[in-house]
């Protein structure tokens, strides 16, 4: 199983990273998990614009989903003619959204390209993987996703604030792409506190690392304007494994024996 990041930055593209997209292939099957504001260039820099099998969106803010409709017009007026149906698996409301995130009226229409499958908690099969997902706690429906091949599992939080069912999920995975998408802010600082229900700083990405004993960590949804190196170190603070920042392009090669993981640029 591969993992390549596409796509890192948090709540819109950073000037190094379009939003939210994975890429995750194995036995030729490429699934995209995510498809955010301007990850569909970034995407053609590693697989060809027709080359994905499957798409999974975790939920439907603007930074999870937007080039969705950019790759409807893709797959829809290709120069050699329309691209087979692909399917798309979302919450309630994908196929909706999508359509007025392109345009009023073109529901109907998106479906010769999309097949849409609207998610719920469990575990079903996508091409080769088994894919488990589950609810996060988040202020629209979203999931994070466990996607297991080959005896490895890789987890995905999505967007999220603190949550058990996220500990659940990565319980003993090789890597967990965690959402750190806050910085803590000092007690003495006088700013306002974080949102509780939202999102997670680095030292809980970690914490939710540690209590699920995953191999690897890799932080993601990194919101540009943030201090990355600091939400780093507090992830370092909670949790003691390997540990990293997503980047853009950077590759996880998963099931290679003795290798957890391979990041490479
Ligand atoms: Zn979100």
């Amino acid at each position: 199983m591969r993992l390549t990041v596409i796509g890192c930055a948090g709540s819109f593209p950073g000037p190094d990273s379009p939003a939210s997209c994975y890429l995750v292939e194995a036995e030729g099957f490429r699934l995209l998990v995510d498809l955010g504001n301007g990850a569909l260039g970034a995407l053609q820099r590693h697989i060809g614009l027709f080359d994905v099998d499957a798409i999974c969106l975790s939920h439907l803010h603007g930074d999870h989903c937007l080039d969705m409709a950019a790759y409807w017009v893709a797959r829809t007026y290709a120069p050699d003619g329309p691209k087979p149906r692909i399917d798309v698996y979302g919450p309630a409301g994908t196929a909706g959204r999508l359509a007025d995130a392109q345009g009023h009226g073109l529901a109907r229409q998106m479906s010769p390209a999309f097949s849409f499958e609207t998610l719920t908690p469990g575990t079903r099969r996508i091409g080769p993987f088994q894919v488990t997902a589950d609810h996060m706690n988040h202020p629209v429906e979203t999931f994070a996703f466990r996607l297991e091949h080959g005896g490895r599992a890789l987890a995905y939080s999505a967007d999220t604030g603190e949550s058990a069912a996220l500990v659940r999920l990565a319980r003993g995975a090789d890597l967990l792409l965690c959402e750190a998408s806050f910085a803590e802010v000092p007690a003495d600082a006088g700013a306002a506190p974080n949102p509780p229900d939202l999102h997670l700083t680095g030292r809980q990405a970690g914490q939710h690392a540690a209590r699920a004993e995953v191999g690897e960590l890799v932080l993601t949804h990194l919101v540009a304007w943030n201090d990355q190196a600091a939400v780093l170190a507090e992830a370092a603070g909670t949790f003691g494994g390997p540990l990293s920042l997503a980047a853009s392009g950077a590759i996880f090669d998963l099931g290679r024996p003795g290798a957890a993981s391979q990041p490479t640029r």
